[in-house]
């Protein structure tokens, strides 16, 4: 397993991390200075994020930095109630590859999405089955798109409380079987965002990232798991404040070839949303030497 201990070299930011501190929206531009300034490599951008502060005022600014992407938030919300809803899924995922690619990005994240209008408060129906059906269809369509483009998909499995509304893709397992069934060739085009917060618990941890092999380990998500969890949402943890063993996960993903960018994932509307933005990156730099 990799040293950590004395650099940062494959510490990422998902810049959700420090996208409203104290309050306020920090600028994406201004959150790839305040990388970049640290010495990071690496982020981790989401879409509004980067419609807010431009596309191509984006890419600039990753360039003129010599920052790299560790993957980019993120396309998926597959299912659909009606025709309308299903070719505005497809429209919207194009154009998320799209930016992907003018940012370079290594793999588009997919958060497949749940029973259709739950996000919004307003479930269609309660079919969990036909939700997953959609996904496949989905995925299935944009995988073409996506190897036009050359844009690997990485299916990112969330933790079953967010099984209703944001992704009904909810263990690797699942997620590799699609993997198998859609890309059987082990083509480099379709794998998982494994995140720690998501699958830390799964009993089939170990056999499922063995499973998924190099090809399919696109992106390593970080965080914790904190004792109390007092939000379903917006209160991950800070690496070393919680009960996530990582060190043991990263030695399972790195004896698979994994040698990419370990990306710090938190959302924390509580704690780390309340900070200076400096402040939590210096923190997530910390706790990636000694933590992850
Ligand atoms: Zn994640």
């Amino acid at each position: 397993m990799r040293d950590f201990s004395a650099d940062h070299r494959w510490l990422s930011i998902n810049t959700a991390t420090v996208r409203r501190q104290r309050g306020q929206d920090w600028p994406l531009l201004q959150i790839l200075d305040a990388c970049a300034a640290r010495g990071i490599r690496a982020v981790s951008p989401w879409r509004d994020q980067v419609a807010a502060a431009g596309l191509a005022a984006t890419a600039r600014t990753l360039r003129a930095h010599g920052l790299e992407l560790s993957g980019y938030c993120r396309g998926g919300l597959f299912t659909y109630s009606d025709d309308a809803g299903r070719q505005a899924a497809r429209d919207d995922n194009r154009r998320a590859l799209d930016e992907a690619c003018e940012l370079g990005a290594p793999c588009l994240v997919l958060v497949v999405g749940g029973l259709p209008g739950a996000l919004a408060g307003a479930p269609a129906h309660k079919d969990i089955a036909a939700a997953r059906a959609q996904v496949a269809e989905g995925i299935a369509r944009l995988l073409a798109d996506a190897h036009e483009r050359a844009m690997p998909l990485a299916i990112e499995p969330l933790h079953p409380m967010y099984a209703a509304d944001r992704a009904c893709i909810n263990t690797l397992e699942q997620a590799l079987d699609l993997c198998d069934a859609l890309d059987p060739a082990r083509s480099g085009a379709l794998g998982v965002a494994l995140d720690v917060y998501h699958c830390w618990w799964d009993p089939k941890l170990a056999a499922m990232i063995e499973r998924a092999g190099r090809e399919r380990l696109l992106a390593y998500h970080v965080c914790d798991w904190r004792l109390p969890t007092r939000d379903l949402l917006e209160d991950r943890g800070m690496p070393g404040d919680g009960v996530i063993d990582l060190p043991r996960i990263r030695a399972l993903v790195e004896a698979q070839g994994y040698a990419g960018y370990a990306e710090v994932e938190i959302f924390s509307s509580r704690d780390w949303w309340q900070r200076d933005g400096g402040e939590t990156l210096d923190t997530c730099i910390e706790r990636h030497r000694r933590c992850v």
